[in-house]
């Protein structure tokens, strides 16, 4: 563990940083609060043990300084407070520390300490890895591995503020295979699956990096594209269309005897400045329109 040790008693500061490096532990050490508090912007480490009474930011303010951080990370305090004073315990747990030693510091004390601290910052640590890993997992479809649309639903929100702060267009692409229940019916569920797979894949090839694919719900996909008009989604979605005719998957339930897809096209400018809302439902619409028309085809909403 990195550690920072901050204490104005220069004899008190050498015996705690004796302790830490003794527990086999890197140690920063600081000889008063402000100077504890820049090292820990700097450093970031995993324990603070800090003095109560120090010249400049005391040990209390350091600590809410600290928890008033977002860190990923959590940081464990050890309190070092002169004896009997137990009022100053308590005020420091409050004011964030999780632990406390009385001075004159006894390094067998902080050793003990310090083992209990490497337990509870590695808990932390795997809490927020879990965390991540739950919250990608959560936004994540399994099937195609594509985003799903909870991270739709926060994307849009996202980029909808944005475009409308600077004024910028975007559009999004409803896009629906054709015909897709009847390939289930011929080929198989299992084949529905991989065929799936493979659409979604030639999706995200087509889009620039700030692009965003989502499966939508079924065998429907969400684009989102930041700073594109209709006319430039519209040129998106026939590169989308001749990335999926090149998967070729051979399909005997729809007319051209191959996989294909359709989409409707909705698009926020300054002349249409609606709500996201009102934006997905119109390329919904427009996707409705491409299947009445004959399906395999883009229909541009309004
Ligand atoms: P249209 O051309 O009008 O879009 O007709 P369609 O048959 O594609 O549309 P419909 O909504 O009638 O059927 C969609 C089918 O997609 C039905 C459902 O079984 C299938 N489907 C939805 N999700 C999955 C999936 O995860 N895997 C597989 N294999 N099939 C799916
Ligand atoms: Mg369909
Ligand atoms: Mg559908």
């Amino acid at each position: 563990m990195k550690v920072l040790v901050a204490d104005d008693d220069p004899g008190s500061l050498l015996l705690a940083k004796a302790a830490v490096e003794r527990s086999g532990h890197d140690c920063v050490v600081a000889a008063d609060g402000d100077e504890a508090w820049a090292l820990f912007q700097a450093h970031r480490p995993d324990v603070v043990v800090t003095d109560r009474m120090m010249p400049g930011m005391d040990g209390m303010e350091l600590c809410r300084a600290i928890r008033a951080e977002e860190a990923e990370l959590y940081t464990y305090i050890v309190l070092l407070t002169s004896q009997g004073s137990r009022d100053d315990v308590l005020a420091g747990l409050e004011a964030g520390a999780d632990d406390y030693v009385t001075k004159p510091l006894d390094p067998f004390v902080l050793q003990a300490r310090l083992l209990v601290a490497l337990r509870i910052t590695t808990l932390h640590a795997d809490l927020a890895r879990y965390r991540k890993i739950l919250s990608e997992q959560a936004r994540t479809d399994p099937l195609t591995g594509l985003h799903n649309r909870l991270k739709l639903s926060e994307d849009l929100e996202q980029l909808h503020a944005r475009s409308s702060r600077h004024g910028e267009a975007y559009s999004l692409a409803m896009c629906d295979v054709d015909n897709f229940k009847s390939y289930n019916d011929l080929y198989g569920h299992q084949a529905g699956d991989l065929a799936l797979r493979s659409v979604a894949s030639a999706l995200a090839a087509q889009l620039r990096k700030t692009d965003g694919v989502y499966r939508f719900g079924g065998e429907e996909f969400l684009l989102l594209l930041p700073g594109q008009d209709a006319a430039g989604a519209k040129a998106t979605m026939e590169r989308v269309f001749s990335a999926v005719r090149g998967l070729a998957v051979p399909h005997s339930g729809d007319p051209a005897g191959q996989l294909r897809l359709s989409a409707g096209i909705s698009a926020f400018c300054s002349g249409h400045a609606v709500d996201a809302e009102t934006l997905l439902s119109e390329a919904d619409a427009a996707l409705y329109a491409a299947k009445a028309a004959g399906r395999n085809r883009v229909v541009l909403a309004g």
